[in-house]
């Protein structure tokens, strides 16, 4: 049966006046939904019965099932989803001061298979449906310790731009008043530089925010940590990136991964101010979390500081993100990664 979150207000309007009942019971089924936390169409007291009977008849109200959760001495907290069909995601939620951050996932697996990535290790499985990514969201929500949501990043498992249409119906449920509510401003899409996605996401008028995984300053090293650099090299990306800023007035965030050996040297650090010189974008710099079988490593301490003023000296604008959940199985996709054979095998 389809979970009711695949539909947006109006749709859902569509099916509720279809069966005879006033237009007003969609906005309060979105109600109970997405502000009361209900988890079964019996909860929703103010509705009529047989529209009760109907929705339960046609429709469920959770997708996804949890297995494991594990909690850091951070407080970073991850959770690890059984889909109806067997397949894995995960999500994390991440209290800081004044803010909670879920990462959350768009797909069960990913194509791209970055070799700094746990996710990408298995190859995709499927998309994920609008209501199993709005789910996960709410999952933080309500279930979370810091028992809150207030940002949401498109980092956890999959390409967003490569599941398009439901990540953005998805995100304008998360952002519509009737829905989370939360501010477009506070979801960020993470891309691995899907050319065609980034040209599409410009015309959507969202004032969400775009980050872009670069990871290197040239195409030789980027085709050998992200091999999507092969379709979309270094030179077509940053064009793109700037025609959107163009086109949206929102700044764009580079994230790079700092790998031991591969791209975490000062001539890298270079190459990369020359190549965003007179760009309005911030680069957001992440010392690699290693992950099982991966072979990466993190630079130590000191080439990350030498990489970060190299590029702040240069007038990049530049921040150093503080790893989270380290003691957990926190790099996107490691959980999944530990179940998924058990899933296969059974
Ligand atoms: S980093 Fe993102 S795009 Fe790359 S393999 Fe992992 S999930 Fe896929």
């Amino acid at each position: 049966m389809a979970d009711i979150k695949n539909l947006n207000l109006k749709e859902l309007e569509t099916v509720i006046t279809s069966w005879g009942f006033p237009r007003f019971c969609a906005g309060q089924v979105f109600d109970w939904v997405y502000k009361k936390s209900a988890v079964d169409f019996s909860q929703m007291s103010n509705l009529p019965l047989d529209l009760r009977k109907r929705l339960a008849e046609n429709y469920v109200l959770s997708c996804l099932e949890l297995v494991k959760k594990q909690q850091s001495k951070d407080k970073t907290e991850k959770f690890l989803f059984e889909l109806a069909d067997k397949n894995f995601i995960e999500a994390v939620s991440i209290p800081a001061k004044d803010r909670v951050t879920g990462c959350i996932s768009s797909q069960a697996g990913c194509k791209f298979a970055c070799r700094f990535c746990a996710s990408g290790q298995l190859g995709l499985r499927r998309n994920l449906e609008v209501a199993e990514i709005i789910e996960q969201a709410l999952y933080l929500k309500n279930y979370s310790a810091a028992k809150k949501l207030t940002h949401i990043v498109f980092m956890g498992t999959g390409e967003p731009l490569d599941n398009y249409d439901n990540v953005l119906a998805a995100i304008r449920l998360i952002n519509a008043k009737d829905g989370m509510g939360i501010g477009a401003r506070r979801i960020t899409i993470s891309t691995c530089g899907i050319i065609p996605g980034i040209e599409k996401l410009a015309q959507e008028k969202l004032q969400i925010e775009l980050s872009v995984s670069l990871h290197a300053a040239d195409n030789a090293t980027r085709d050998k940590l992200m091999p999507v650099n092969k379709k979309y090299p270094l030179e077509q990306l940053l064009r793109c990136c700037r025609d959107y800023v163009k086109k949206t007035n929102r700044q764009v965030t580079f994230e790079y991964i700092l790998v031991k050996d591969i791209n975490s040297g000062l001539p890298d650090a270079r190459r990369l101010a020359i190549m965003l010189a007179g760009f309005d974008c911030k680069v957001n710099l992440i010392p690699a979390n290693p992950a099982r079988n991966l072979g990466i490593l993190a630079p130590p301490a000191g080439a990350v500081k030498v990489f970060q003023n190299a590029l702040s000296q240069s007038g990049v604008k530049v921040t150093l993100r503080q790893a989270r959940g380290e003691d957990i199985d926190a790099a996107c996709g490691q959980l999944r990664l530990k179940y998924e054979p058990r899933c296969k095998s059974e």
